[in-house]
């Protein structure tokens, strides 16, 4: 059962990474993501609101809302 304890190994090492789940105004302007699903910034979203992952959001060269410090 080497490979289950690697498996769980992996699993805890994901969840204490960027992982984080973000969101995104799905626009095609949207260069910004949100730790918060209620933040202003996204409240005047016309478009879709897609979660993600902190890691994903930033590798699309999105960056940090500034409405959130
Ligand atoms: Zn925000």
């Amino acid at each position: 059962m080497k490979s289950l304890s690697l498996i769980l190994l992996l699993l805890t090492n994901i969840a204490c990474s960027e992982t984080k789940s973000v969101y995104l105004c799905d626009s095609e302007g949207g260069k910004k993501y949100h730790f918060e699903k209620t933040c202003r910034g996204l409240s005047n979203c016309q478009h879709k609101i897609i979660e993600t992952t902190l890691d994903k959001a930033k590798s699309q060269g999105k960056t940090r809302c500034g409405w959130e410090k």
